[in-house]
C-alpha cells in the first residue's frame, strides 16, 4: 500500500513549496496538480481554443504531452515551466477546471502519480476527490494579504510584471471560482487538518506536516 498525503488550499497558499520539501524529506514523488490545469490551458491559449469549449479542451487534457523531469515540466520537447506561471495562464486554468470533462480527463493521468515509497499530491481536491483514502491530509490556507505578497514576490523573482492591486483581485476572483464550482470545489477533505501558514515560514508548515505524518 504506498502512502499519499494530500495538500490542498487556495492559490499562493504555499502548497507548492510545502508539497516539495515534504516530498524531499520522505523520499516521496509530487503531484503538482495545478501544472496539469496550467499545461491544458496553455496548450488551449496557443490553439485559440475557447476556453468555454468543454470538449475540445478535455480532448486537449485527453492527450496532454505532459511529461515531469527533475523539477522541469515539458509539453511535448518544450520546457515550459516557466511560460506555466503567467497570471494569464492561471487564470485560463481556473477557468477550464470548473468544466466536468476536463476534470474527468485528468483523472487517471492523477492516480498513475502514486508510486512507491509514496507521493505528495498537491491541489485543490487532492484529499477529497483524487485521492479520498489518502494516510493524511492537509488544508493549507493563509490571509490573503500574505499569500498576494507571496504571489507578488513569486512573479517579480521569475521576472514577471506584478503589482499588488490586481493580484489581489485575481486572488480573491480566482478563490470564488475554486470554491463555488459546481465539480470538486476547493474545500477541506474529510478529516483534513488546517494549517494557517500566514505567520509560518515554509520550512516551520513543513515540520507541521511532518509531525502529523509521524503520529
Ligand atoms: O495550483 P495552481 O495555481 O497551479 O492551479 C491553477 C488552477 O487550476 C487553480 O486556480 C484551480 O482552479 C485549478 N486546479 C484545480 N484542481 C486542482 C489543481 C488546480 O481545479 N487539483
Amino acid at each position: 500500500h504506498i502512502p499519499v498525503i494530500t495538500i490542498d488550499g487556495p492559490t499562493a497558499s504555499g502548497k507548492g513549496t510545502v508539497a516539495h520539501k515534504v516530498a524531499e524529506r520522505l523520499g516521496f514523488h509530487v503531484l503538482d496538480s495545478g501544472a496539469l490545469y496550467r499545461l491544458t490551458a496553455l496548450a488551449a491559449l496557443r490553439r485559440g481554443t475557447e476556453l468555454s469549449d468543454e470538449h475540445a479542451l478535455a480532448k486537449i487534457a485527453e492527450r496532454l504531452p505532459a511529461k515531469f523531469v527533475g523539477g522541469e515540466i515539458f509539453l511535448g520537447t518544450e520546457n515550459v515551466g516557466h511560460a506555466l506561471r503567467a497570471e494569464e495562464v492561471g487564470n485560463a486554468a481556473s477557468k477550464i477546471a470548473a468544466l466536468p470533462a476536463v476534470r474527468q480527463a485528468l483523472y487517471g493521468l492523477q492516480l498513475a502519480f502514486r508510486e512507491a515509497p509514496g507521493l505528495v499530491a498537491d491541489g485543490r481536491d487532492m484529499g477529497t476527490v483524487i485521492f479520498p483514502g489518502a494516510k493524511l491530509k492537509i488544508f493549507l490556507t493563509a490571509s490573503v494579504a500574505a499569500r498576494a505578497e507571496r504571489r507578488y514576490k513569486q512573479l517579480i523573482g521569475k521576472g514577471f510584471p506584478a503589482n499588488m492591486e490586481g493580484l489581489l483581485a485575481d486572488l480573491h476572483s480566482r478563490d470564488e471560482r475554486d470554491m463555488n464550482r459546481a465539480v470538486a470545489p476547493l474545500k477541506p477533505a474529510e478529516g483534513a487538518h488546517i494549517l494557517d501558514t500566514s505567520d509560518m515560514t515554509a520550512d516551520q508548515a513543513v515540520e507541521a506536516v511532518l509531525e502529523w505524518y509521524r503520529h
